[in-house]
């Protein structure tokens, strides 16, 4: 029997970046709200650090111009990071060329944080459902190899998207690549008392196909180890 890798990822973006609202939290007033992420970054990344555990943080780009040393405490205690957009807009309000622009803009602000190469992807919102499913193919063509935007979950994705890792063709990548070149779509779940032991023990069960469970979390993250039942 095979016991579930458990992956934990982070959404990197301050309290005020909520998909769809106006007023206040307009983006033009971002600035002159007060910021919380500093703080709330360090407390997790210090929990991270007593747990010993590894995470992806998918990155606003927005947060990466205005604090480049958060992106680099991230990096420096060897979390991944990851593009979740740059103006954290929902995908199917961008549209395909808006999409384009902000991922690109992402990638740039990350670039120019001292991350490498960008590869892996969450979209704000869970926004990748069957209304965008075009962005697949954008990120494909970008480089990404990796999403974890399709929510298997009513209202902002769908129960019928996979719980599991799996690959997803996509124009960009033709199936007949190499596993590496293909588009990897990973699930999401989410954290709450013991739902994660609960989920590994269910799947516990042998399932080949079914690699790890990715728990999405954000400034409130607590921080799990990995479970090994
Ligand atoms: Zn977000």
């Amino acid at each position: 029997m095979t016991a579930p890798l458990n992956a934990f990822t982070v959404d990197l973006e301050e309290w005020f970046h909520v998909c769809g609202v106006g007023g206040t939290l307009n983006p033009e007033n971002w600035d002159r709200l007060p910021s919380r992420v500093e703080l709330t970054t360090h407390i997790l990344l210090d929990a991270l650090a007593r747990a010993g555990v590894r995470a992806t943080f998918f990155v606003v780009g927005w947060i990466a111009e205005r604090y480049p040393h958060l992106v680099e405490a991230v990096r420096e205690a060897e979390h991944e990071i990851g593009s979740h957009g740059y103006r954290h807009e929902r995908v199917y309000d961008l549209g395909p060329e808006r999409f384009a622009s902000d991922l690109r803009r992402s990638v740039q602000a990350l670039h120019a944080v001292g991350v490498p190469r960008v590869t892996l992807f969450r979209a704000p919102e869970w926004s990748i459902n069957d209304r965008s499913l075009w962005a697949l193919e954008q990120l494909a063509r970008d480089g990404f190899t990796l999403d974890s935007s399709m929510a298997p979950l009513k209202i902002v994705g769908s129960l019928a998207y996979p719980r599991h890792p799996h690959l997803r063709h996509t124009a960009a990548c033709p199936v007949d690549r190499n596993d590496e070149d293909l588009f990897r779509k990973s699930p999401i779940g989410f954290g709450k008392k013991d739902s994660l032991q609960r989920c590994n023990r269910s799947r516990s069960r042998p399932r080949p196909k079914e690699r790890h469970f990715t728990v999405r979390s954000s400034n409130s993250s607590r921080a799990m180890k990995p479970s090994a039942t």
